[in-house]
């Protein structure tokens, strides 16, 4: 299979024996979310991660979610509140004095002065992913309170999220807890770390600041991925695209703060951007959703996780389905089968995937050799019948180069850098064999083949294509060589 699984570990999945059924099962990156849990839950979960990882062989990437400014309802009874269509509400800050309103109206602690004082009379408050909606009727008051009506009511529950799409509020991408949950990843040595409600390309160089000052050595930090879920991430998508690693269409929010039918355009815009510039892009939130108390997926849904695979993505992500669901493995083994099922329409067919070599290369200017040269070995492959494209990587660009042009011929990554090797956990089409240093080229096209050998990814006679820019390790952007090699 060439897509690649992400799968949010929690409650339900933390059991050695499930996360190596999980593995074996097709998971390649294990997502930490810091919205939940605490540091030691997490810090078993990414022990387990990585001896089960260690002992299978297999090369798992854990990324670390952070929080973001979400705003959530404050302490409520456990029973939460039944909220009726049409009737009132005071949303309160709880650090202030309680408002007093008459018999009819309700009351819930909003722990969020600044959320409550950007609201105006008119803004939708959508709460637990809209499932709940409230409109607000009043300006805010100078007490911290804001009065509302029910829209959509329901069963509202503490710490369930809150989003008043428009409300300009005063906050950083990075919040006090995020700062907290950063230093705990970049100490714990996860390989991504994911920004939650970015709005600009400053909010991913702002991260990046702070992971270099903990992280000196640039090896060993971790990659960025930046979740798209608000109208400005959307307005500086291209500026966004320039300097994250990793992109997330974050489908749960972005549905929130946009809508829910502008967001299947969204996903194929994105996408497209990602794959065109190379930077790899999972499709997230509610993919199997149904899932969670089932066995099997609805029809809408096996024909999502399909059509997230038709559109390019490069990984498909599970969150509640995996974490705290009561199917963990059926949902992998389900997005495992509909994925392979998808990616094997290829370019022909009743539903042929974009044609992303044709792409790539009607818009390759006259300049841009590492395209160049990633475009004829990917045609070179192809017409020699290769079993495998070959990238000897450092940073990982010559992969990415080639694995956006999304090849029918598999694509192996060989690095001596450990951390480039964790990123092709994000990467469709891409696998990776962690490989020891050298400079000198025909020694390192000798070792090339034989580790591929020796995983059993090549038998002799079998032709592979090299591609790779020597001199060695020059950095990204100086593939410079293809060659056709026989085993
Ligand atoms: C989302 O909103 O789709 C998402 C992935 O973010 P989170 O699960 O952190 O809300």
């Amino acid at each position: 299979m060439r897509t690649k699984i992400v799968c949010t570990i929690g409650p339900a999945s933390e059991s050695e024996e499930l996360l190596r059924a999980l593995m074996r099962a097709g998971m390649d990156v294990a997502r930490l979310n810091m919205s939940h849990g605490n540091h030691e839950d997490h810090g078993r979960r990414l022990e387990l991660v990585r001896k089960v990882a260690a002992e299978e062989h297999q090369l798992v990437a854990v990324m670390a979610d952070l929080q973001g400014p979400k705003f959530r309802v404050g302490d409520l009874p456990v029973e939460g509140l039944q909220l009726v269509k049409g009737a009132l509400i005071v949303l309160f800050d709880p650090g202030r004095e309680k408002p007093t309103v008459g018999p009819d109206v309700q009351l819930a602690p909003m722990p969020h002065p600044e959320l409550i004082a950007a609201m105006r009379s008119g803004n939708r408050v959508l709460i637990d992913d809209g499932v709940l909606e409230l409109r607000v009727v009043e300006n805010p008051t100078a007490a911290g309170s804001v009065r509302c009506a029910v829209v959509a009511g329901g069963q509202l529950l503490a710490r369930k999220g809150v989003s008043v799409p428009g409300a300009k509020v005063a906050v950083s991408s990075l919040t006090p807890k995020d700062k907290i949950d950063l230093n705990w990843a970049v100490a714990h040595g996860v390989d991504a770390v994911a920004l939650s409600f970015v709005r600009a390309a400053d909010d991913i160089r702002e991260l990046r600041a702070l992971i270099n000052v903990q992280c000196e050595d640039a090896s060993k930090s971790p990659y960025i991925v930046a979740k798209i879920e608000k109208p400005e991430a959307l307005k500086d998508f291209d500026n966004i695209l320039k300097v994250t690693d990793i992109v997330m269409v974050a489908r749960g929010d972005l549905g929130v703060e946009t809508s829910a039918q502008e967001v299947p355009f969204y996903q194929k815009k994105i996408i497209r951007e990602c794959v065109r510039a190379g930077v790899p892009v999972i499709t997230a939130t509610q993919m199997l959703q149904s899932m969670i108390h089932s066995p099997s997926p609805t029809r809408a849904e096996a024909s999502d996780v399909a059509n997230a695979v038709l559109d390019g993505t490069d990984a498909i992500m599970l969150s509640a389905e995996s974490a705290s669901g009561e199917y963990p493995l059926e949902s992998v083994q389900t997005m495992q089968s509909i994925a392979t099922r998808a990616e094997a329409e290829g370019r022909s067919g009743v539903a042929a995937t974009t044609d992303w070599h044709m792409v790539c290369k009607q818009s390759m200017s006259g300049d841009d050799i590492a395209t160049a040269m990633a475009v004829a070995a990917v045609e070179i492959a192809e017409d020699v019948g290769a079993k495998a494209i070959v990238c000897l990587t450092h940073s990982g660009s010559t992969a990415r180069m080639v694995a956006r042009l999304r090849p029918v011929v598999p694509i192996i990554a060989l690095s001596p850098n450990a951390r480039t090797c964790m990123l092709t956990a994000f990467m469709s089409s891409v696998q990776a064999i962690h490989m020891q240093h050298v400079t000198e080229v025909q020694a390192m096209f000798d070792m090339s083949i034989k580790s591929l050998r020796d995983h059993g990814y090549v038998s002799e006679g079998d032709r592979v294509v090299i591609v790779a820019g020597v001199p060695i390790g020059r950095g990204a952007g100086t593939t410079n060589l293809v060659k056709v090699q026989v085993v």
